[in-house]
């Protein structure tokens, strides 16, 4: 079984949360598109017109949006549309295409990732979380925590945010919570001597899953690019393969600032996967179309509320279901 087949559970209840973490995002968007189709059965130039600036407005961002309405215009075209409901479901594939077409609907191979291996032994899964200071990666690392020890992995949780005290006890409080294993080594520490610790405690405990969590200060590229490219060189003394996976965490209510800030880190050092969190609180859920669209990198979890169940493994088909 893959490591991270568990969360691809498909409770009502997930499904639950998942509407109404998007609810915000829908009543903005669908209410700008439902103006735009309601009552209609052909596309035509206008309707075009409209429907690129509701994007726009949803924060899709100008790449993407262009995409979709191009490819929606080639369509028309072609296509004889004869109802409201076609339009919808033409809008619905052409959205899910865009999005899935650089990397599947769920897209990742370390979804489906075995348990990783070593010279022949098991090794924990090492997962590197970066992204600036208040998008959510201390809690996005909570919430994941939660999931794996509810699936019975033995989690291994890694403070190297040595930037604030405060980051230290907030991940220890995720510890304690998931009975995961902790690693820290207080305020101001290098944080590379603690990814190191936190590898080597997990080899020799026989975690399954080394989480690490990172100060992300974008205020200094050259800087945060020598410093991620450090604990990498440090853990890989260990563990040649770590990171397994490096989660850059995106904050979705930002908009646009989540495209700048997955441009500097995936310039800064190599992204694996994203988590774009917050959905809850926003209106601009538009901006997970854009991201997916524009880089070459998954989508992965998306975070759609506070509870520890809010973090959910990003589908491409029930987030557009979701927000149209
Ligand atoms: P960090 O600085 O990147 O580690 O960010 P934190 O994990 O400390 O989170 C900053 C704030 O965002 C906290 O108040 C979290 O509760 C909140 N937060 C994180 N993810 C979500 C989410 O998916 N939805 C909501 N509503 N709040 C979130
Ligand atoms: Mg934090």
């Amino acid at each position: 079984m893959g490591l991270f087949d568990f969360l691809k559970k498909n409770t009502e209840q997930n499904e639950q949360r998942l509407q109404a973490g998007l609810e915000k995002t829908k009543t903005s968007l669908w209410g700008r598109v439902a103006r735009v189709f309601t009552g209609k059965s052909t596309l035509d130039d206008e309707m075009l017109d409209e429907l690129e600036s509701a994007l726009l407005q949803s924060d899709v961002g100008v790449g993407t949006t262009v995409k979709i309405i191009k490819r929606m215009r080639a369509r028309a075209a072609r296509d004889k549309f004869t109802s409201t409901e076609e339009l919808n479901t033409l809008l619905h594939d052409e959205v899910v295409q865009v999005m899935t077409e650089n990397h599947g609907t769920r897209g990742l191979a370390s979804v489906n990732i075995e348990a990783p291996t070593h010279a022949g032994k098991p090794v924990p899964y090492v997962l590197m979380v970066v992204g600036v200071n208040g998008v959510g990666k201390t809690t996005t690392i909570g919430k994941l925590a939660h999931q794996f020890r509810q699936a019975g992995y033995k989690v291994l949780l890694g403070a190297a945010d040595t930037f604030r005290a405060a980051a230290v006890e907030q991940l220890r409080i995720w510890s304690e919570r998931t009975g995961s294993l902790f690693v820290e080594k207080g305020m101001g520490a290098d944080p590379s001597s603690v990814a190191f610790d936190a590898v080597k405690q997990g080899i020799d405990q026989g975690v399954d899953v080394v989480i690490l969590d990172t100060a992300g200060r974008l205020h200094n590229k050259a800087h945060l690019m020598d410093e991620l490219s450090k604990i990498r060189r440090t853990m890989g003394k260990l563990l040649p393969e770590a990171p397994h996976e490096v989660l850059l965490v995106l904050d979705a209510s930002t908009g646009q600032n989540a495209f700048a800030q997955a441009t500097e880190f995936t310039r800064a050092t190599q992204v694996t996967s994203l988590a774009l969190t917050k959905l809850d609180g926003t209106a601009k859920g538009g901006v997970v179309i854009g991201i997916s669209d524009q880089f070459q990198i998954p989508v992965k979890y998306i975070g759609v509320g506070e509870a520890m169940e809010d973090l959910q493994l990003f589908d491409a088909v029930k987030f557009v279901k979701g927000i149209f």
